[in-house]
């Protein structure tokens, strides 16, 4: 069976599309794993969240997921990221609304647990080192876990009570072990590893392997859009240099 790990789609339509071309180009999955954060930031909230339930699938809750039904406080966010959380606000449908309301906050799927950013705490924490990671291993159970929040394509290698951290990139195949394993598939939406294009990951269990792969996607239609919904120009700007 195939699986693709997706995060982070922020409301990125034209990102989110062409990762689902990529994915179908590359054979098909059977289901695809969201790690939350479908909306907020991105100029097509009701779009991608739409375009999701199209396909079997299963997703975690993100933090601007909640915070765009006021299922979480906002005030916490940046100035920029409380306006965009407004606007989302103001585009879902009661539908989109009630479908975010039904998100689990953590799923598991056979060896894996996921979450949006951590086992500890799946809405705000966000796994960057090994100190994190390896104080996060006694909060989940299986082998492996995979984590969004971040943008940044990672994982961490854990033996014992010690992790260690990984690049992820495309050309690691990632062999699924004895070695216990958070892995984050970077950000579809919103790349913030100062590389742009989308990034996802495909898990094949007939070959225990977890791929990354990154997807060049029309930046600029995205920003056009943002900039026509007058969302924050750092939002707009950033995405053209993925940070
Ligand atoms: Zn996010």
């Amino acid at each position: 069976m195939r699986y693709a790990i997706i995060a982070d789609i922020h409301a990125n339509l034209a990102a989110f599309s062409e990762v689902l071309h990529d994915i179908a180009h590359r054979g098909g999955v059977d289901e695809l794993w969201c790690l939350g954060d479908i909306v907020g930031y991105g100029p097509d909230p009701h779009e991608c969240i739409d375009l999701l339930r199209q396909y079997n699938h299963v997703c975690v809750a993100g933090n601007h997921d909640l915070a765009s039904i006021g299922k979480i406080d906002a005030s916490t966010f940046n100035t920029d990221a409380i306006a965009a959380c407004q606007w989302t606000a103001r585009q879902l449908s009661p539908e989109d609304a009630k479908y975010i309301r039904t998100l689990p906050m953590t799923a598991s799927r056979g060896d894996f647990t996921l979450v949006h950013g951590s086992p500890r705490d799946h809405v705000w924490e966000y796994i960057l080192s090994t100190g994190i990671a390896m104080e996060n291993l006694a909060f989940f159970q299986s082998p492996f876990c995979l984590i969004g929040h971040t943008h940044v394509p990672m994982f961490f290698k854990c033996e014992g009570d010690s992790c260690a951290f990984n690049q992820f990139s495309p050309n690691i195949g990632l062999v699924l072990g004895k070695n216990r394993l958070i892995i984050n598939p970077g950000g579809v939406g919103q790349p913030r590893d100062s590389d742009p294009r989308a990034s996802y990951a495909i898990y094949d269990s007939d070959i225990n392997l977890v791929k990354l792969y990154r997807v060049p996607y029309d930046i600029e239609a995205t920003q056009a859009r943002m900039m026509g919904a007058g969302l924050p120009i750092r939002l707009i700007g950033r995405l053209g240099h993925g940070v």
